[in-house]
């Protein structure tokens, strides 16, 4: 942990939406948020609603909703009253051709316009929206959809002929395939989107769900074992729009970028629904991760709020500060990051760069949107999530021996992160898996199985998941805390850290680095790294093994998968792998 505290001037008080946390968080009351909402008349709420036709009936019509950056840095723009023609199309035909409310609509395809339109759309018509990553191969789509039981796909004709062709017959559920890109005439039982969005209607009339409907099921990342299929509501909008106001500060207006692909529930829940609801102009960059292309967006793009994640940063950095030197980033005013854990220097580094830290701040597929931040207006200690959001009860704690669970309330205990449950976006079921869900809700709390401490200022640590805790002759260890340390010697640019059986200490450290560009994997740079992890960490807790690896091993959305480097190490089974990147062994 730093010492060091980034403090906030009075100017980022008076100007951020939330002035003083702890004021707005001891008065809060989620029907404030729900106030800040429109809603139909008689007490129900839809998400698209909320994120577009609003826009337009209250005068916002012409404002950009979302500007698309193709990979050629061709460029369209898409105005919230072109997005609420469009998603009306969008809805009429997919009940014309027989989807009823409560069905699934699955969409895979990068990140094209379609998406957007697909995603709001189908909201509209009282679909449940699931979206998948265009890189899952045909085993991991098809698993999925059987578990959502997808009555309806928005793919691209390439996607379909490749992933989901040679089984769709299979999938019974699955009536309604509509192809983005068709080239000529579709293949059999499937629509050309493009012919069939031509021909609808650009009036409709959107489904009056209730708050309790089902809206979303996102999958898990599949960090730490099989991907589970979470279920959200339309009133989980309550809680997405008002945390994109408090945590990320949206504000009217102002210009957002989401690095998250929508494949993944940041890239849907903060990269469509929440910036939408608060009226913002989205970018969408279809193109893969280039650090002078990322300078040259947030730019040119005048980007005012950027939501990215420590993947991302890390490659940033490693890409040398130089290539950030000649650009203007003033318009930038607030920078973010989840997904996980940010070391602090990472938050430092963006105060060097940028002249604002990233403000770390974490949430789950399962809690819909953001728990825990660190928001504008209050001081950022480097390396901590910050605290919980205004309606959001968090605690750290344990379960006794009689499985009765007890807060930790002393200062920098560590024990199991643990929310009150009740919060909009809370998920409302594990698709299939009922006990599962079940077991994370005990005595009015939800567990997350995540690690972490709090300090005597309220501010929350992220130790590690719970599986990855090490407990080496006598003394527990949190995998991030070693982590953070390894990554501050220059040399290094990733790294992960796992427990080894070992019969004298019953666990060792050991850290699997990737370096930094230019930089030799020797002993000498071995010995290095050890020495530097002693001095920070002390013997007990520095690593007993480094090794060097060109990359780690990661999910989709970016998360270093160290249970498979554990699998790998003792020669064990490695487990559902669905959503790994490409990596070396
Ligand atoms: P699975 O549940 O399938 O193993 P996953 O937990 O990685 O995958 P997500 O819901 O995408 O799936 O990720 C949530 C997890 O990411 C959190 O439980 C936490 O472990 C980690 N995380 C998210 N944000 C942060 C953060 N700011 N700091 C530390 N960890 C974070
Ligand atoms: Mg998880």
């Amino acid at each position: 942990m730093t010492s060091k505290i980034i403090r906030k001037s009075e100017k980022s008080f008076a100007t951020s939406n939330m002035q003083d946390y702890e004021e707005v968080y001891g008065s809060f009351a989620w029907e404030e948020a729900r106030a800040r909402l429109d809603g139909f008349d008689n007490g129900c709420l839809n998400i698209a609603h909320e994120c577009v036709d609003r826009h337009v009936a209250q005068g916002r019509g012409e404002r950009v909703a979302i500007r698309w950056v193709g990979k050629d840095d061709t460029t369209k723009d898409l105005t919230y009253r072109d997005l609420r023609d469009l998603t009306n199309r969008f809805a009429n035909i997919i009940a014309k051709h027989g989807a009823q409310r409560g069905d699934s609509l699955f969409c895979m395809m990068g990140r094209l316009p379609e998406v957007y339109v697909s995603a709001l759309g189908s909201m509209k018509a009282g679909l449940t929206f699931s979206p998948l990553f265009a890189a899952f191969g045909p085993d991991p789509i098809r698993s999925r959809m059987e578990i959502g039981k997808a009555t309806v796909l928005v793919t691209t004709e390439a996607l379909y002929n490749r992933k989901i062709k040679s089984w769709r017959s299979e999938v019974p559920s699955l009536k309604l395939v509509l192809l983005v890109n068709c080239k000529g005439t579709p293949p059999d039982g499937c629509l050309s989107l493009d012919q069939e969005m031509e021909a609808a209607s650009d009036t409709f009339e959107t489904v009056h769900t209730k708050l309790e409907d089902k809206a979303l099921i996102h999958f898990t990342s599949g960090t730490t074992g099989k991907p589970k299929g979470a279920v959200h509501v339309h009133g989980a909008i309550i809680a997405h729009a008002e945390t994109g106001r408090i945590a990320l500060d949206m504000q009217d207006g102002d210009v957002f970028w989401c690095t998250a692909d929508p494949g993944w529930v940041t890239g849907t829940s903060y990269g469509i629904i929440s910036p939408l609801a608060n009226g913002l102009t989205l970018i969408v960059d279809e193109a893969e991760f280039n650090a002078k292309r990322w300078y040259r967006l947030l730019e040119t793009q005048k980007v005012n709020i950027w939501y990215t994640a420590p993947t991302a940063i890390r490659m940033l950095m490693a890409a040398g500060r130089d290539l950030a030197a000649d650009h203007d980033f003033s318009d930038l005013r607030f920078m973010s990051s989840v997904g996980e854990p940010l070391n602090a220097e990472a938050v430092i580094w963006g105060e060097d760069v940028f002249g604002h830290p990233f403000h770390d701040n974490w949430w789950q597929t399962e809690t819909g949107g953001i728990m825990l931040a660190n928001y504008a207006s209050m001081d950022v200690k480097p390396g901590s999530m910050g605290k919980p959001l205004p309606g959001i009860v968090a605690s750290i704690v344990e379960k006794d021996p009689s499985g009765k669970i007890v807060e930790l309330t002393e200062p920098m205990k560590i024990g199991e992160l643990a929310l009150r449950s009740g919060w909009p976006s809370m998920m409302r079921a594990y698709l299939d898996e009922e006990a599962r869900y079940n077991k994370c809700f005990v005595e009015g709390w939800y567990l997350t199985d995540d690690l972490a401490k709090r300090d005597a200022d309220g501010y929350y640590w992220f130790v590690g998941r719970a599986d990855d805790l090490i407990k080496s002759s006598g003394h527990l260890i949190g995998p991030f805390e070693v982590e953070s340390a390894i990554i501050e010697h220059p040399a290094v640019s990733e790294v992960a850290v796992i427990g080894l059986p070992d019969p004298q200490a019953g666990e060792i450290v050991k850290a699997y680095v990737a370096l930094n560009p230019g930089q030799t994997p020797d002993e000498a740079l071995e010995l290095d790294i050890r020495a530097h992890a002693r001095k920070r960490l002390g013997p007990a807790v520095a690593p007993r093994q480094i090794v060097f690896r060109k990359s780690l091993p990661k999910t989709r959305s970016g998360k270093i998968m160290r249970r498979l480097l554990k699998a790998r190490e003792l020669g064990l089974p490695e487990g559902d792998i669905s959503t790994l990147e490409s990596d070396e062994a």
